[in-house]
């Protein structure tokens, strides 16, 4: 399998985020991986994304293709390999939309279970196989994060242009959440990313909140890391610790960004395509970041 790609750099950066840029081997399209704490590594699913959140640099430019089997592999043994040691966890949150891919997902998530268990990041499209994903019998993955990032369905739109709008999401999830076993309730998440002056106003938490409550779900509330593709830009942290709390007192179970989330290099919404193509936001198109040292979980946040 690792004949399916190699990596052709990798960056790392102080904060531990260790990014690399692999090359597939059937067509030479680049995808990009990350690996934080060292132990996890966040994987691509597609060249780009079709999802195209316009906050995201994975999906600036489109979805070129999916990835087989084979390449969702390749990148899991070529960190492997490079590090000289397994991994114990992956995750799908790099650029694509797991679901748009779901054969070969389901596939790898089933493969990886054994030894390296496998979590996912989806906007919920297609709703259809979210639904499978959210049954019993439904792929046995380490985690479930469904990306919803507003209350109402103009943010939504908005934001998660391609993804399904949330009455019908929410509708999938109030009939599957009750029918889930307790252990896999536990595995399934809301994400809620923080986007200044899209998603951050007090009407839009308490829709989003009302929304989220019933479902008795954990909620990541996810910091923006800006992107040069992108003229969105987060809350300071003073106003995303209020926002936390905020949710908090909803009575919402919240969890905060982790620090591997929110480095420049590898976290969430930073991983693209073709990095050479885009321009950095501290450098000239084609040339990495000043504060990246040599290449990490440049999760997207799907
Ligand atoms: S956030 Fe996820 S779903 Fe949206 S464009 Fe980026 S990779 Fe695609």
């Amino acid at each position: 399998m690792i004949s399916a790609g190699s990596i052709e750099r990798e960056v790392a950066s102080p904060g531990g985020n260790r990014r690399f840029v692999i090359r597939l081997a059937a067509d030479g399209a680049v995808v990009e991986s990350v690996l934080y704490r060292g132990d996890t590594l966040c994987v691509s699913s597609q060249v780009g994304c079709g999802v195209r959140c316009p906050f995201c640099a994975s999906g600036a430019h489109g979805v070129a293709r999916s990835l087989g089997l084979e390449e969702l592999l390749a990148q899991r043994a070529l960190v492997e390999a490079r590090m000289d040691r397994l991994l114990a966890r992956v995750a799908l949150s790099g650029s694509g939309e797991p679901l748009h891919n779901h054969e070969a997902v389901s596939a790898f998530v089933e493969l990886c279970r054994e030894r390296t268990p496998a979590s996912l990041t989806t906007t919920g499209a297609p709703l259809h196989h979210l639904a499978r994903w959210l049954a019993p019998d439904g792929p046995r993955h380490n985690g479930l994060t469904i990306s919803v990032h507003a209350g109402t369905e103009a943010t939504r739109a908005r934001l998660v242009p391609k993804g399904p709008a949330l009455a019908p999401l929410f509708a999938l999830l109030a009939e599957r959440i009750p029918q889930t076993s307790g252990r896999r309730r536990k595995k399934t998440a809301l994400a809620y990313l923080v986007i200044a002056g899209e998603n951050d106003g007090d009407e839009e938490l308490a829709a989003f909140a009302a929304l989220a409550r019933p479902l008795r779900l954990f909620v990541h509330l996810y910091a923006y890391n800006a992107v040069p593709t992108s003229a969105h830009r987060g809350v300071d942290r003073p106003r995303y610790e209020a926002i936390y709390a905020r949710l908090v007192r909803e009575g919402l179970r919240v969890r905060m960004s982790s620090e591997a989330r929110t480095e420049d290099n590898g976290g969430c919404g930073t991983l693209v395509a073709v990095r050479g193509l885009t321009a950095h936001r501290d450098g000239a198109p084609g040339h990495e970041r000043a504060t990246v040292h040599d290449d990490e979980d440049a999760c997207a946040t799907s």
